[in-house]
């Protein structure tokens, strides 16, 4: 995808502090923090948000959880707790067209988001 954001930070034309990277995604810290931690994953692939998603391309997804549990246990925030967000379409909050998830720990989160 040409004009992808997120295609462009997985190919590293676009720099960012990379997290966590395997042959199916890649997760990286959030440029505007909502969070002492905000990470984003994304999958290699390009998948526009939600709204695409077949039982076809939807086993990455499992992954993205599999690899923030990762993530938590690595960085000490697993037993603390940590939100998964996923902002799909123009209500949901979505501002980047390939499909994400916000990884947010390191304070209380409030309920209900937004
Ligand atoms: P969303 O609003 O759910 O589409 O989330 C997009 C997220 O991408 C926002 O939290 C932005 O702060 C983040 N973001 C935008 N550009 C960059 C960038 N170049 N590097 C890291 N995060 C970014
Ligand atoms: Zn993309």
């Amino acid at each position: 995808m040409e004009d992808c954001l997120f295609c462009k930070i997985v190919a590293g034309d676009i720099p960012s502090t990379k997290v966590y990277e395997d042959d199916k995604v890649y997760a990286f810290n959030d440029i505007e923090p909502q969070a002492p931690i905000h990470i984003i994953i994304v999958p290699k692939m390009h998948i526009s948000s939600s709204n695409e998603l077949t039982d076809d391309n939807a086993e990455v997804i499992g992954h993205i959880f599999a690899v923030a549990a990762k993530i938590a246990k690595e960085k000490g925030f697993a037993e603390k707790g940590w939100r998964i967000v996923n902002n799909c379409g123009e209500d949901g909050g979505q501002t980047v067209g390939h499909i994400h998830f916000h990884l947010l720990a390191g304070r209380n989160l409030g309920w209900p988001p937004g």
